[in-house]
């Protein structure tokens, strides 16, 4: 099929997520990706992109791994799928096992979905269900923090806190207990003391608090105080309730440490992982808990936690996300993050430095800057985008935060150029 065929049948046949629909169809002439590789993407037109956000930030070892691609047809050939439904396989028992080997102490026990959005929802279920059986049926309450994302369904969408992704579906979300963002204005420990004060006057009611662990991700690149975390998790046990940790984005080495929760030296009572843990060839998820939870749902049927996915613990997404972690051990991915971490740095605080630029910011491999502050300077964030197209590079903003976050073993050469590529696309849409 000829590109403008294509084009024209998808502008005619496929919705597109968070994508604005007239402005699409009237005005997007869309990257057609026909294939990819470590840190590049490649369009119809035969150019070739370097990938500043591991195509929404799952492609941690980069495109089309070899090794990954390789497990995937070798599994594909003997078992691609089988339910988890009173059976079992290799790849689901090992990878939980190497999980729970990975995870924070005490995360002990996994449960298999299909996405981060998933993971969260098994979380929530999970914290309510366990008080609803476990003695403290009012438990019914979730914390969570303004700024947050914790995905797409119904639950994921009552706890986010970025008012724009949420307030349409307010009729059908519930509520939760919100507590400020960790990097407003006034500091961390403002915004802690005024989840410590919800926290203690509503704790006979509140499940758990969630969180994303040290870097809000969909918010803008928000990075805060992994204090805040070690603050938050002694709180939780104070009041005995639990602490909720979404890793779907900080996981697996994106902060530079394996968790975010490592570096604040926490152990979550729940852990959501998904995105990178099958590095970007096709959606998994999994659900960390520690034994007190899971015991919580032993003893009679009437106990059982009811939930499961057609595709809970898919034997190609649990052997993809066993060569990953293979992968990491082997190319000594998280040692190799230092030095592309301070290149990402140096480079944010120089552009920090432009007139119209502030906020520079970056922690492991994520770096970001803000544009503008509204007016004119609203479309900052697209303008670099169009620009770095024309450079060669994918620079998905969110809003007017510009930002990073490629896959982790990103060559160094190509993270220069990427870093090149962004500089002289914020210079160009600010007209510097
Ligand atoms: C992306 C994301 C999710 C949702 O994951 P999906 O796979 O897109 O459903 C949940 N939590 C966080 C922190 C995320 O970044």
């Amino acid at each position: 099929m000829d590109r403008a065929a294509l084009v024209a049948l998808d502008k005619r046949r496929v919705w597109h997520p968070y994508t604005p629909t007239d402005e699409y169809l009237a005005s997007t002439d869309p990257l057609v990706l026909t294939a990819c590789e470590g840190a590049w993407l490649t369009d119809m037109n035969g150019r070739r992109y370097l990938d500043g956000n591991g195509s929404w930030w799952v492609s941690t070892l980069g495109h089309r791994h070899p090794r990954l691609v390789e497990a995937l047809v070798r599994q594909a050939r003997s078992l691609p799928h089988g339910s988890l439904a009173g059976c079992t396989h290799e790849p689901a028992a090992r990878l939980a096992d190497r999980l729970v080997a990975l995870a924070p102490e005490g995360l002990d026990r996994v449960f298999y979905s299909d996405n981060g959005s998933t993971a969260v929802e098994v979380a929530l279920k999970v914290c309510g269900h366990y008080w609803a059986q476990n003695g403290r049926p009012r438990r019914t309450l979730f914390l969570a923090l303004g700024g947050a994302f914790h995905g797409e369904t119904l639950g994921a969408t009552s706890l986010g806190g970025v008012e724009a992704f949420r307030r349409v579906y307010d009729p059908w979300t519930f509520e939760v207990l919100r507590a400020p963002a960790p990097d407003e204005p006034g500091g961390w420990e403002r915004a802690f003391l005024a989840l410590e004060r919800a926290v203690l006057e509503r704790s006979d009611a509140l499940a758990a608090v969630v969180l994303e662990p040290v870097v809000q991700g969909a918010a803008g690149m928000r990075i805060y105080p992994p204090e805040y975390v070690s603050r938050v998790r002694a709180l939780t046990r104070h009041v005995d309730t639990f602490l909720v940790a979404d890793e779907v984005f900080t996981g697996l080495g994106r902060t530079g440490a394996r968790w975010a929760c490592d570096l604040a030296g926490v152990s979550p009572d729940v852990l959501c992982t998904a995105k990178a843990l099958s590095g970007g060839l096709l959606p998994f998820a999994a659900t960390l808990v520690t034994e007190r939870i899971f015991d919580g749902f032993r003893g009679d049927r009437s106990r059982t936690f009811w939930y499961g996915h057609s595709y809970c613990g898919n034997p190609l997404g649990a052997a993809v996300a066993l060569e990953a972690l293979d992968v990491y051990v082997d190319e000594m991915v998280l040692e190799g993050i230092p030095p592309r971490a301070a290149r990402i740095a140096e480079r944010m605080s120089a552009l920090g430095a432009l007139p119209g630029v502030s906020n520079p910011r970056a922690l492991g491999m994520v770096g970001a800057v803000d544009l503008g502050g509204g007016g004119y300077l609203s479309r900052a964030g697209w303008r670099v985008y169009s620009q770095a197209l024309a450079r060669g590079a994918y620079l998905r903003p969110l809003g007017d935060t510009v930002y990073l976050a490629p896959a982790l073993n990103i060559p160094l050469g190509d993270l220069d150029a990427l870093l090149d590529a962004l500089e002289q696309s914020v210079r160009a849409a600010l007209s510097l």
